[in-house]
């Protein structure tokens, strides 16, 4: 018998030991809550979490918990990534829009399962950082734009998925408005911090069919773009 590794573990190869190691506990610890879409178990083993970590977390890169990334923000915690992913149900032909690109994370794990994926982020210097991790992993079918989330993105719309990676106090209507018939939008809703629901929005021919998922805790969906002023240059 030849013996050769299985489809997708190949980079998994090129890791140095502890790092490959900690990437299959990672996997297997998402196995072990209940993740059990094989597609979206492969995305996460694709992509390397330690890419999108800031160099002071690099040690926590492969843990199961939120970590601080520039302006104010946060990169999720895997469980969370892997848990909105499954429950997105992405079909590989589906156009994804996301709201709050961040580190880039969310949008590589789901380039590997959608046709396309078009993410907004107010802040200029997550958005370049997470498009300089695209291009290191080979990463094509992304589109980053600096923008309001709150008004979504028009010229692709209607999207098959709509993805909210920050919590909103009511689900925003423009993007309501820009989801197919038929598609499905997940969001974190609540006002503060400590009170938020993950929410399964599906669009119908009868109209929207709401489900709260899972208590979750992320940072809030802002009115507005980013003062051009106080954007970083680089
Ligand atoms: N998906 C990210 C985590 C996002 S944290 C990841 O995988 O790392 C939430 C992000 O939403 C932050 O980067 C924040 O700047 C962004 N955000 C908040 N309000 C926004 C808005 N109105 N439009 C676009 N991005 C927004």
């Amino acid at each position: 018998m030849r013996l050769t590794a299985p489809p997708g573990a190949d980079w998994l190869l090129r890791l140095p030991m502890t790092d490959a190691l900690k990437q299959v506990s990672l996997i297997m610890m998402l196995r072990k809550h209940g993740i059990n879409d094989t597609r979206v178990l492969r995305a996460m083993e694709l992509v390397s979490r330690e890419e999108f970590v800031d160099a002071a977390f690099i040690d926590q890169a492969y843990e199961d918990t939120a970590l601080p990334i520039a302006c104010g923000q946060t990169i999720s915690q895997p469980y969370v990534v892997a848990y909105m992913t499954e429950k997105l149900a992405v079909e590989p032909d589906d156009v994804v829009l996301e709201i709050g690109t961040g580190s880039g994370y969310q949008a590589a794990i789901l380039s590997h399962l959608c046709r396309h994926v078009y993410t907004i982020e107010r802040y200029k210097e997550l958005q370049k950082k997470a498009v300089r991790n695209f291009d290191k992993l080979d990463i094509t079918n992304v589109t980053t734009i600096i923008g309001d989330g709150w008004l979504g993105w028009p010229p692709k719309a209607p999207y098959d998925r709509i993805i909210i990676t920050a919590a909103a106090p009511e689900p925003p209507q423009a993007l309501l408005d820009q989801l197919k018939t038929g598609g499905r939008m997940l969001l974190p809703l609540g006002e503060s911090r400590e009170n938020q629901f993950l929410v399964q929005i599906d669009k119908t021919e009868k109209g929207l069919e709401q489900k709260e998922l899972l208590p979750v805790r992320f940072v809030p969906l802002v009115k507005g773009r980013v003062n051009p002023r106080k954007q970083k240059k680089n």
